[in-house]
């Protein structure tokens, strides 16, 4: 990879081009003046390399996109409307009629949607797999797979695939592989150079870092990602507009900080809750009591501020009490920003289907983001003891 300082602050930047500004420009326009025929002639022969026309390409994106090639350590970039577009597109482009993908279980759900719902009136089909173990891959592949999908870590129970051994066996048999990066973004884990094909993320999490864009990133070879741009990316017209493109760019300025911050809290927030009575379990993929812990120490530089654990409350009503209590974390979807975040499962289910048997019903994700741990430490004991008050 460049050096990280020098994509951060200066890749893909030419102040010469814009008043010597510091901060780029946002290039708010969809088209671009030509100054004779044959210039839009030859324009219209290679949108790839011309600003043309801002569904293909924008010179604010532009910035972005080299920047985040660059932080994969992969050719080229293409940045989406959503991290869900980037799943959509890059699974798109790879598969055609008849092809057998193979994915890990519990995908992103709308990935899941895409495998279950949409592909099949094609006549592709999906195998979900345990991505825990090599050898469940090498048995749910067929003459006709195509591709395997891949989320390391998956982000409620942190289950981890071996990203270069599934990236060896899927090349001895020709097979295109995905992995969403989501949770560690490409500083603290590169599926590409463990030799994945397409690393994808939602830039909405820690690319943005300000809960106020959402958008996708699909990073690879120029060899997979210039064909996906000249059909599907122009087709679908989901690439970022410029002004998200700008707020993404100003992101990235922080992405290492920030990233640090909130893993070194992540760690200090889930040392309190491993020792506290009504904690059953914390799954945190760099924490030595993961059962997965050396294969993450093996690929993943760090782990994100990210984690779930299980509470010892047997009654749905205490645990949505102890949720509601908490006044530090927001409760809300996704992840990656400024703010601290709570969600548990059982949101996910209706009351009467809770029980406590099922461990996942029990289960509590947090996101920590950039307050100080011991504010946020303080929240979460005042919602224990209100808790052990109600009994
Ligand atoms: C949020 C998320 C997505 C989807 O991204 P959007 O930007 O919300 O479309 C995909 N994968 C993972 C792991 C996510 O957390």
């Amino acid at each position: 990879m460049d050096d990280l300082s020098h994509i951060l602050f200066s890749l893909g930047e030419d102040r010469d081009n814009y008043f010597r500004s510091v901060a780029p420009p946002v290039i708010q326009t969809s088209n671009f003046a030509f100054s004779s025929v044959a210039s839009i002639r030859s324009a219209f022969k290679d949108e790839y390399s011309t600003f043309l026309y801002s569904r293909g390409k924008n010179p604010t994106v532009d910035i972005l996109c080299k920047k985040l090639a660059a932080l994969d350590g992969a050719e080229d970039a293409l940045v989406v409307n959503s991290g869900a577009a980037a799943i959509f597109l890059s699974v798109v482009s790879q598969v055609k009629s008849g092809d057998h993908i193979i994915s890990v279980k519990e995908p992103y759900s709308w990935a899941r949607h895409l495998f279950d719902q949409i592909l099949p009136k094609w006549g592709i089909t999906c195998t979900y797999v345990d991505g825990r173990d090599i050898a469940n891959f090498e048995a749910a592949s067929k003459p006709n797979t195509t591709l395997i999908y891949l989320e390391s870590p998956n982000s409620w129970d942190f289950a981890i695939q071996d990203l270069s051994a599934v990236a060896r066996f899927a090349k001895s048999k020709g097979i295109i592989t995905i992995c969403d990066n989501s949770y560690c973004t490409p500083i603290y884990q590169q599926p590409i150079s463990l030799g994945i094909d397409l690393s994808i993320q939602s830039a909405t999490k820690y690319i943005s870092g300000h809960s106020d864009v959402v958008a996708g990133v699909i990073a690879g070879s120029s060899a997979l990602i210039e064909p996906m741009f000249r059909s599907e990316y122009m087709c679908v017209g989901s690439g970022i507009q410029p002004f998200n493109a700008w707020l993404l760019l100003r992101g990235i300025r922080t992405l290492e900080t920030r990233l640090e911050r909130s893993s070194k809290s992540a760690q200090k927030v889930m040392e309190f809750l491993k020792e506290h009575p009504l904690v059953e379990e914390v799954f945190y993929p760099l924490d030595p009591s993961f059962a997965q812990y050396s294969i993450a120490k093996a690929q993943m530089k760090e782990a994100g501020g990210l984690f779930s654990f299980t509470l010892k409350l047997n009654q749905i009503d205490k645990i949505e009490f102890f949720i509601n209590s908490l006044k530090s974390f927001l409760l809300a979807v996704s992840w990656g920003g400024y703010e601290s975040l709570v969600m548990p499962k059982c949101a996910g289910i209706e009351k009467h289907e809770f029980n406590p048997l099922n461990k996942q019903y029990r289960m509590v994700r947090l996101y920590v983001g950039m307050e100080d741990p011991t504010y946020l430490i303080n929240d979460l004991n005042s919602a224990f003891l209100a808790v052990q008050d109600l009994s």
